[in-house]
């Protein structure tokens, strides 16, 4: 296995030991925590001015806080997407910057291709021939994707209600699709049975792997970047298991002890009043979610009852400062228009989940005038042109 120099192996969230990354590849072998990735970070030497001057495109632009190198990355050039400024949309906030980073811009139209990307080197780095996970939608299609550029087999499980989009590109990909009837929940019920029938099978799934949020970590770090090496005053997030969240977390954190920034930004959970555990988690001040029974919110991506990471997600909150907001999904899909309509960029429903969260944080005074506000659109437009267009008709347009 090619790693890079300062990787020093994962480390279980909820025992503290760590693992070499050879042995250890998915969940703690002593006690089935969650595993992050680890650095020693004395031993990386990164400057400002030393990042501005590179020109790598994808994740591998920090590689030295990746634990592949650069030459065994299974790449489509995923990452580096624009903070593109939206004024008319401070203005409507009454915020001083309103940023929206466009993850739909990624090879796959969303985030999940960072994510994808480092779980499918690993699975190559790990000798695997098969990859396999349940999802909404967008991370079978980013898996699918990144497998058939490795040169592995796909297996991938989606409720039926998936949209139309990554069920087919899935298929185009020449993954290996099973459609369960029902949601998220039955097709992770689905998977598990799959992977226990077929052990040699690699698993890519959220917080299975360490990989996933070590790949979205990597948004943290453009976006600082691409702020002049300052924090903003908020990050709002689409939240579904949280894997984005928890990832610039931990990014945000390796920044601060290597020097090259000074504070943590603020954290947000954006959710649809359909399906919010984590909101409600952070509003009853828990410490972990409580499984939301009835899921019903238009945006499958973050339509996730039970969110096993939940106290990493939670954590991550508290420790940034940040906070959690649900809003409906009228007000979701109205944000997705508004920002078609008024800023030109095309958000997913996702998406629009966190520029309706950012809208009312700031109507209830938790974002001030004076903020710069990044808005994560974690994925495309296109993907949801259907759904977009019938709230359209619903109104009567
Ligand atoms: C998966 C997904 C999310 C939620 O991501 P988590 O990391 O699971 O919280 C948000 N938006 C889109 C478009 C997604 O595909
Ligand atoms: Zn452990």
């Amino acid at each position: 296995m090619e790693t890079t120099p300062a990787f020093a192996g994962v480390r279980c969230v909820d025992c503290a030991s760590t693992f070499d990354g050879v042995t250890a590849t998915h969940r703690c072998p002593s006690c089935g925590g969650i595993l992050n990735p680890h650095y020693d970070l004395e031993e990386v030497s990164l400057t400002r001015a030393g990042i501005d001057a590179r020109d790598q495109a994808g994740l591998w632009r920090y590689e030295e806080l990746l634990p592949f190198p650069e030459s065994a990355g299974i790449s489509l050039a995923e990452g580096q997407t624009p903070l593109v400024d939206c004024p008319t949309l401070a203005e409507s906030l009454g915020v001083e910057r309103v940023l929206i980073k466009d993850e739909g811009r990624n090879p796959t139209g969303t985030f999940k291709d960072r994510g994808q990307a480092l779980a499918v080197t690993a699975a190559r780095e790990h000798d695997a021939t098969d990859i396999a996970l349940a999802t909404a939608g967008n991370a079978g299609q980013a898996g699918a994707a990144y497998a058939a550029r490795a040169g592995l087999d796909a297996h991938v499980f989606v409720p039926s209600r998936a949209g139309f989009t990554q069920k087919a590109m899935t298929n185009v990909h020449g993954a290996d699709m099973t459609v369960v009837e029902g949601r998220i929940g039955d097709a992770v019920a689905a998977y598990e049975d799959a992977i226990a029938d077929n052990p040699s099978w690699y698993s890519t799934q959220t917080f299975v792997t360490p990989y996933r949020h070590e790949g979205k970590k990597t948004m943290l770090y453009e976006i600082v970047e691409q702020l002049g090496w300052t924090v903003p005053d908020a990050i709002v997030y689409p939240t579904g298991g949280g894997v984005g969240l928890v990832g610039m977390h931990k990014g945000a954190t390796e920044f601060q002890s290597l020097g090259l920034i000074d504070d943590r930004p603020p954290l947000y959970a954006a959710q649809s009043e359909g399906c919010a555990p984590i909101v409600d988690a952070v509003e009853a001040g828990r410490g972990r979610h409580e499984p939301w029974a009835t899921p019903d919110t238009i945006c499958g991506g973050i339509e996730i009852p039970d969110p096993g990471a939940s106290p990493l997600i939670l954590d991550a909150i508290r420790e940034s400062g940040g906070g959690a907001v649900a809003t409906s999904d009228e007000a979701i899909l109205d944000a997705a228009v508004q920002a078609a309509r008024h800023t030109g960029l095309e958000l997913g429903g996702a998406a629009g989940a966190a520029l309706s969260g950012a809208s009312a944080l700031a109507a209830r005074g938790d974002l001030g005038q004076d903020d710069t506000v990044v808005v994560l659109a974690t994925g495309a437009g296109n993907k949801d042109a259907d759904v977009l267009r019938s709230h359209l008709m619903a109104q009567g347009e």
